[in-house]
């Protein structure tokens, strides 16, 4: 029996969902952070339960010929980033892996899986971050624990907003706005928001708080204008909840408008601090391309947009649809969506707001259908009544955007045992530096060719 506290030197053989090296003590699967597979490694066991542990990388011996420096000085504490000791090209091939083994053992045979498209510049890619603050500092949380790591600038965020959310909170620090206390459930501010539209530089603020006003709003506003003038919007966002949900439902505009614009191949599109909008926007114009192009559409086509947040992926395939009809559970970003095809001009668009698997069954029954189905839900997946109602409706293809693999192999297992076939799969590296995975999945009905 393995015991904590106990030293190995062991082969790493493999790597998990998590960009951790795996490697087997006489059988014992043991997860070891910041090690890579074909490595050999110390390591010092950290917890052992019965069938599998976790290690701490005691001291790299035989470095994987693709270990890296990583580029950030916070790497090894911050959970943001884990793998940004591989070399990219490395990166993609992984979860070009994670993705073949997934689907492989949810399905009992191996899908072709394309080679996962990567970024030319896979640093600063992304638009929105959101800062935890605490006793006075802002950063990151070190992952498993809430515990703050700062950093100076992080390599991933976009370098304008990065600066801008440390600026905005030195600023609340000067008027000594109070940060919140996890475990106390006190203090105010909990969380820093950015938001930027890569495209129209347009940006936008949030300050989330533990509270119904943010003290001194005024002057801290002030001094913020002040250092970035054409920031478009500050908000303040409340949140009284305790737990890990990070914005509350209730925002007050403290400055500029109560949106962002961004613009995607060509399209414009009006942003809530509450709507989901993807947070890497050069892969998210090839993802929406690239699932376009799986459709096929010719402009007969009656398509389904589930969980289509601002409606980003309706307005791409309006002009090659007859008709879209998108579905969203957030009410701000369903305002978005209807307020963004007014934008765009596109008239053949209609929302509803509601959940996916409780408008999608009834207007199934209802007799309304779809030739085609873009589903790209949460982390959590579909739910299974909105998978029984697509295979009772047997539409000709569905168009799969997942972020979890593991969520995204348990729905395919479904629809491919229920008359689905699995044609096209293609992971999108979205989010360079992580372990996660992106990627579309183009299905069609085996009845209906
Ligand atoms: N397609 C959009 C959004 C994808 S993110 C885009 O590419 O920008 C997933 C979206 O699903 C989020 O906007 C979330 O609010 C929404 N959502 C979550 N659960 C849902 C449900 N049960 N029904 C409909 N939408 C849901």
């Amino acid at each position: 029996m393995i015991q904590k506290n106990e030293e190995f030197e062991v082969d790493v053989v493999d790597m998990g969902f998590e960009g951790e090296g795996i490697a087997k003590i006489n059988g014992y699967t043991t997860f070891i952070k910041g090690a890579l597979k074909n490595e050999k490694v110390k390591i010092k066991i950290l917890k052992a339960n019965k069938d599998f542990g976790f290690a701490k990388l005691l001291e790299v011996v035989e470095p994987s010929e693709n270990r890296e420096e990583p580029i950030c000085p916070v790497f090894s504490k911050c959970g943001g980033c884990n793998l940004q000791h591989l070399v990219y090209e490395d990166q993609l091939l992984l979860k070009t892996n994670l993705v073949k083994n997934t689907l492989k053992k949810s399905l009992g045979y191996e899908p072709l899986v394309e080679n996962a498209i990567g970024m030319v510049i896979p640093y600063n890619y992304r638009n929105k971050a959101q800062y935890p603050v605490a006793d006075g500092k802002i950063g990151f949380y070190a992952g498993r624990t809430h515990a703050l790591i700062e950093n100076e600038k992080c390599f991933i965020q976009n370098t304008l907003t990065d600066r801008l959310a440390k600026d905005a909170f030195k600023i609340t620090q000067k008027y000594n706005v109070s940060t919140y206390n996890e475990k106390s459930c006190e203090g105010i501010l909990r969380h820093i928001v950015t938001r930027i539209g890569v495209n129209t530089n347009e940006i936008m603020l949030t300050f989330v708080i533990n509270a119904d006003e943010l003290p001194h709003a005024n002057e801290i506003v002030n001094e913020i204008v002040d250092l970035y003038p054409t920031i478009k919007s500050i908000v303040a966002n409340v949140n009284k909840e305790n737990g890990n949900v990070i914005l509350g439902k209730t925002c007050k505009t403290l400055f500029g408008s109560d949106f962002i614009e961004d613009e995607l191949e060509g399209f414009r599109f009006k942003i809530s601090p509450l709507s989901f909008y993807q947070v890497n926007p050069v892969q998210t114009a090839l993802l929406y391309t690239l699932a376009k192009d799986m459709a096929g559409l010719s402009g007969n086509e009656n398509v389904f947009d589930l969980y289509c947040g601002i409606g980003t992926i309706s307005i791409f395939v309006a002009d090659k649809a007859k008709n879209v009809f998108g579905v969203e559970v957030v009410p701000q970003a369903i305002e978005n969506a209807k307020e963004n095809a007014k934008l765009n001009n596109i008239q053949n668009v209609e929302f509803i707001c509601g959940k996916a698997e409780e408008i999608i069954p009834k207007k199934y029954k209802e007799g309304m259908t779809a030739d085609v189905v873009f589903v790209d839900p949460p982390r959590k997946g579909c739910d299974q009544k909105l998978l029984d109602t697509l295979v009772e409706m047997e539409s000709k293809k569905i168009v799969y955007i997942s972020c979890n693999p593991a969520t995204l192999a348990r729905d395919l297992k479904f629809l491919t045992d229920n008359g689905y076939e699995i044609k096209e799969v293609q992971p999108v590296d979205m989010f360079p530096q992580t372990c996660h995975v992106e990627g579309a999945i183009m299905l069609e009905n085996a009845n209906n060719r």
